[in-house]
């Protein structure tokens, strides 16, 4: 950490300021310029506080030197991370494709989905049981019973599943029939869930909130590898943005500047970053493009019935074209989905 000081602070201040850096444990290498004094700290960064700092009389300004998610950057772990659900491995040129209807609805609708997402070459089943809706009187998901089919669903084909945690209270539950937990957007700052995840031993996603910025996305992260999880998949979403020509503004470029901050893998959604079946494919082409690990793609074989995000599914056919194209455009950057 670098601390820029005003051109008028005195030497009663700059010695409070190293006073305070000593008692951290840490060093202070202050230089004196003709103009500007600097004070370079050496130390573990993560651990001071940069508001604390700047509140010091005397403080111009205060310049981090390394990331503050010390360990999902890229710096910490220059190897890309692969992540293991099952068999299915993200990162490092393995990609996933998680598929699926947005909720788990009966037994009968999540079989027949999972037999058209596994025909098609998909390696992770999704399904939701407890669904974070906007309206209290819209589908809450099936719950326990909803786990249950999925993992028997699961089994059947075998395929791993994944299902979003909406509360730690729910953890112990989801760890015994699911293989990959999900945290959800509206979730992404929940910090009591995030340290639960973290304790859990279980892969997750975690899902970008609508107005996270990417620095929050990797803080998130970084709640749950402090925790003891290292098995972290990003998930850029969309953002909030003014156009409704699509639900939500797909980020791209988040997905080309998490390759160049993190070693986690980060994979794309573009059901819920569009809200459009028309613009799936050709997001989905763009998110490996631009070096995701993997697409995760709500499919439904009836969407008019569903009981959630209808509007976004693509139909197993649908699902399949798209499934045969992005293929070609994985090989294009040498990645496989395994
Ligand atoms: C979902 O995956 O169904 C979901 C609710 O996603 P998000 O958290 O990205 O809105
Ligand atoms: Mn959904």
């Amino acid at each position: 950490m670098i601390i820029i000081l005003k051109s008028d602070t005195t030497e009663e201040q700059i010695g409070a300021l190293t006073d305070h850096i000593a008692s951290l444990e840490m060093q202070a290498h202050v230089s004196r310029g003709t103009f500007r004094t600097i004070i370079g700290v050496i130390g573990d960064e993560a651990s001071i506080d940069s508001d604390q700092i700047k509140s010091f009389t005397g403080v111009s300004d205060v310049v981090r030197v390394l990331p503050p998610y010390k360990l999902a950057s890229l710096e910490a772990h220059p190897q890309p991370s692969v992540v293991e659900v099952g068999k299915t491995k993200i990162g490092g040129g393995h990609l996933a494709m998680v598929a699926g209807p947005c909720s788990i609805e009966s037994e009968e609708r999540m079989d027949s989905i999972a037999a058209a997402v596994k025909a098609s070459g998909a390696n992770i089943l999704r399904g939701g049981a407890y669904k974070p809706r906007t309206s209290p009187y819209s589908f809450q998901g099936m719950g326990v019973e909803g786990l249950k089919i999925l993992r028997a669903v699961g089994d059947k084909y075998d395929i791993p599943v994944v299902t979003e945690i909406t509360d730690a209270r729910n953890l112990d539950v989801i760890c015994e029939y699911a293989d990959m937990l999900q945290v959800g957007a509206r979730n992404m700052q929940n910090f009591v869930l995030l340290t639960e995840v973290g304790k859990a031993n279980k892969p997750v996603i975690l899902k970008r909130g609508m107005s996270a910025t990417v620095q929050d996305l990797l803080m998130s992260a970084e709640y749950i590898l402090a925790h003891g999880n290292q098995n972290v998949v990003l998930c850029e979403r969309g953002i909030k943005g003014f156009d409704s020509v699509t639900r939500n503004l797909y980020d791209v470029a988040a997905v080309a500047a998490l390759k160049t901050l993190t070693h986690l893998p980060v994979i794309v959604d573009p059901s819920h970053a569009t809200g459009r079946p028309d613009l799936i494919p050709a997001c989905a082409y763009a998110g490996v493009a631009a070096g995701a690990d993997g697409v995760h793609i709500e499919v439904h074989d009836c969407p008019e019935k569903a009981l959630s995000d209808g509007p976004q599914a693509l139909l197993p056919e649908q699902f399949d074209e798209t499934f045969k194209q992005l293929v070609k455009v994985a090989d294009v950057f040498g990645k496989t989905f395994g």
